[in-house]
């Protein structure tokens, strides 16, 4: 049997609006299909984690403090993170994570949190604690040649700039920066964004997607026979009714 490994990482610290729970997600929808998944965790001062074996890469959403505080961890893994992401691992990156994985973050005390550098982005947070992005939004994505909406909730100071592949353009809501067009960052094993909710329980297509990824990547070929996601459908419908028709 097919198994995806997960590595999901400092979730003791990176766990906004229940970010831990697109794990749950991921398993739940990953097992209907047949696959089978481990999950192993990396935190501050875990040693040797093999960070290639794995499939997918995990990082939710944090506050200032918690990124200051594992971002010499981090670091002191960046070359083993770099090299799984050229093998192709899968990142999946909210938030705090996706801001991590940029150039540098400068928070709202004006401290720089240098980054990992696996992507070209970097953030700047407002200095104005009150002046964050707040709120629902909605986003339109390319996932394998079909356009989506992707809904989600955002809560971040931090500005991102220098983003060259978004990961969607937004519908509704900030996005990177302030009333921005486009939202996170995306490339062929990284998408990185700002919506919690968790991200894929609202977006059930979006899990799929990393699932058969995860799953094809070493040459296979994974059924991804459909769900019934009835549910979630109407529950995506009845915010895209309140959002996009309110403008
Ligand atoms: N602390 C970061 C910010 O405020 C990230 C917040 C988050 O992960 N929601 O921008």
């Amino acid at each position: 049997m097919k198994t995806i490994r997960i590595l999901h990482m400092y979730s003791d610290m990176l766990d906004l609006y229940g970010d831990n729970g697109n794990i749950e997600v991921l398993r739940y929808r990953a097992r209907a299909r047949g696959v089978e998944t481990v999950v192993e965790h990396h935190s501050v001062g875990t040693k040797d984690t093999d960070f290639s074996s794995y499939d997918l890469i995990y990082l939710g959403g944090g506050a200032d403090y918690e990124q200051q505080l594992l971002a010499e961890d981090l670091q002191s893994c960046r070359n083993e993170i770099m090299k799984a992401y050229e093998n192709g691992t899968f990142f999946l990156l909210i938030c705090g994570g996706y801001q991590l994985m940029g150039e540098y973050y400068k928070d709202s005390n004006n401290e720089v949190i240098k980054g990992l550098g696996l992507f070209p982005y970097h953030t700047v947070a407002s200095l104005n604690k009150g002046k964050r992005c707040i709120g629902n939004i909605i986003i339109e994505a390319e996932l394998d040649g079909m356009i989506s909406k992707i809904i989600g909730f955002e809560n971040h100071g931090g500005q991102t700039s220098a983003t060259d592949k978004a990961f969607g353009k937004v519908l509704f809501g900030n996005g990177n920066r302030f009333e921005s067009e486009d939202e996170g960052y995306f490339d062929k094993n990284v998408i990185a964004t700002y919506l919690h909710g968790p991200l894929l329980s609202k977006n059930p297509k979006l899990a799929d997607y990393i699932i058969k990824y995860c799953s094809e990547r070493d040459g296979g070929h994974i059924e991804m026979t459909p769900m019934d996601d009835a549910l979630e459908e109407k529950a995506r419908e009845v915010l895209f009714r309140r959002l996009l028709t309110r403008r």
